[in-house]
């Protein structure tokens, strides 16, 4: 145990961002450099070393918290780093961009505030990177086996990874021109730096990872093909589908899905643009969605310089505290205040959109909405609530509907669909065509990094067993073994 009285001594504290003022001229990740380091062994000391560590089963990973927490107290940081790589493959994206279910599970949190997990999670990466503890693990010998993983995200790379270490010859097709999904051209920047993605790259390369961009599979190899080259088969191919909103004047310029807007923010990033060709300078933005999708619209308009900055949310507001529905140590849907949220705009609950009126341009001027409310379970309008704001740039983030199919890929393969849409699986991550597994967003649907990364390395072991009879890849997480999370 860290330290016996830590949780009575020592109250919690995160890590600081910078003023909102600042930040906002800048891309680069909220957070003050630098801040953690002198506060986190002591945060780490809060952890109570609870006989049955709640926190495990709160973390889709099943990371082994309180073992990592005691190495952080002990400032033993290349022990706490080889804990923390023995549950996840990327922890410096999960320390940086998890919702953190593992704080919401945690037995300090019944009643007084949890263990800084995450803050501990991400210190030990960056300490771990910072010291060159993180190096390649290149396989001792080749199984001669190939595997291709269709997508680059986190499901996919967590898949290669374990596969390339495991002896098998890998290969990740992207068809974007970059590796990282989401991690690359939907998260912004100040969420998390893309040199993350690029060292973790770097490091897979040379652990003998292929990496394929600008290929899309189902359009420019065909599954027949794939299916004849490799011996197995990852579809990591997210669920990339963006919802629509077929109201009048949806056909108007200036209305954009949100992953059509912040792919280009995070190209100028890249430094492939000098601007956004949709770029929120000067204009009253409407983000349509209230999740983080939308979160990471709100802070890209503050730092391109919109007039002003919407979010409109058709759920009532939530609740800031647990109610009686979501107890401990379950993941609560609670009042959020994202980073983005700190740096300014509007956020508007309980609303609907009805229509978009636009100039004799064709650009979109107004955004036309209506009060909602439950009645009987049932979301009805109410009279008389209708009004328009001010909407110049219009942003659609209501989530994902399931995986691409316009290229071909679900069909090739001739893969079974569950009930939602998602590509159908079993326990081991086997969609019905032999050889073909799926892990990630693809089997899941749009959820979690953390998720992605644990049905990846789950997946890999099912490949393993499939290509060699036998695998000793960590055991899978069943979607359903660890439910208190989203
Ligand atoms: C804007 C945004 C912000 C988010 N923020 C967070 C957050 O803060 N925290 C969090 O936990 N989760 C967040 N999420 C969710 C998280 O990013 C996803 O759950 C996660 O990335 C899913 O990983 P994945 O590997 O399954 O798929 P993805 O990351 O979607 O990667 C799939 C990849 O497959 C490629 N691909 C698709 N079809 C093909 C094909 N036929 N051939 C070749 N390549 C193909 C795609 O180009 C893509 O690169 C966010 C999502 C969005 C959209
Ligand atoms: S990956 Fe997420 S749930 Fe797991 S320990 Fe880290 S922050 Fe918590």
């Amino acid at each position: 145990m860290a330290d016996p009285k830590g949780f009575l001594t020592t109250g919690r504290e995160v890590a600081k961002t910078r003023p909102a003022g600042e930040r906002v001229k800048d891309w680069n990740e909220v957070y003050v450099p630098g801040s953690l380091l002198p506060i986190i062994s002591k945060q780490a000391g809060r952890c109570m070393d609870c006989g049955i560590p709640f926190c495990h089963n709160g973390c889709p990973l099943g990371n082994l918290i309180p073992e990592w927490n005691d190495y952080a107290y002990r400032e033993d940081w290349a022990a706490a780093s080889e804990r923390l790589h023995a549950t996840n493959n990327f922890p410096e994206f999960t320390g940086r961009l998890c919702p953190a279910p593992c704080e919401s599970a945690c037995v300090l949190g019944i009643n007084q505030p949890a263990v800084t997990i995450k803050n501990v999670e991400v210190s030990i990466i960056d300490k771990a990177w910072g010291n060159g503890d993180v190096t390649p693990q290149p396989p001792e010998r080749l199984s001669g086996k190939t595997v291709a993983v269709i997508g680059s995200g986190p499901a996919g790379l967590a898949a290669a990874q374990q596969l390339t270490r495991a002896g098998h010859t890998v290969a990740v097709y992207e068809r974007a021109d970059r590796i990282g999904g989401l991690l690359r051209y939907g998260i912004p920047e100040f969420k998390m730096e893309k040199v993350h993605i690029n060292r973790r790259i770097e490091q897979m390369r040379a652990e003998g990872t292929k990496f394929r961009t600008e290929v899309e599979i189902g359009r420019d190899i065909d599954a027949a093909k794939l299916r004849r080259r490799y011996d197995a088969v990852v579809i990591a191919a997210g669920a990339t589908v963006s919802r629509d909103l077929p109201v009048p004047g949806r056909e108007l310029n200036g209305i954009h899905f949100a992953m059509e807007y912040l792919p280009l923010a995070n190209k100028v990033q890249e430094g492939d643009l000098t601007v956004s060709p949709i770029t929120a300078e000067g204009k009253h933005v409407v983000v349509i969605g209230g999740g983080d999708t939308g979160a990471d619209c709100v802070g890209t308009a503050h730092r391109q310089g919109a007039a002003s900055v919407t979010q409109l949310e058709i759920m009532p507001k939530p609740g800031e505290e647990r109610n009686a529905n979501q107890p401990w140590p379950t993941f609560p849907m609670l009042y959020k205040v994202t980073s983005a949220h700190e740096e300014g705009g509007e956020r508007v609950y309980s609303v609907s959109t009805t229509h978009f009126e636009g100039d004799e341009d064709g650009n979109v001027q107004f955004l036309h909405l209506v009060e909602v409310e439950f009645k009987d379970g049932k979301l009805e309008q109410k009279p008389g609530t209708e009004r328009k704001i001010p909407a110049q740039l219009v942003t659609l983030a209501m989530g994902f509907t399931g995986t691409d199919q316009a290229n071909g890929l679900v069909q090739q393969f001739g893969l079974e669909l569950d009930a939602r849409g998602n590509i159908a699986r079993d326990g081991q991550y086997a969609t019905n065509v032999d050889g073909v597994f799926v892990a990630g967003d693809a089997g899941r649907g749009q959820s979690l990094i953390v998720w992605a990364i644990a049905e990846g390395r789950s997946a890999a072991r099912g490949v393993d067993r499939f290509l060699t009879g036998a695998s000793e890849l960590p055991a899978p997480v069943k979607p359903t073994d660890r439910a208190l999370t989203v």
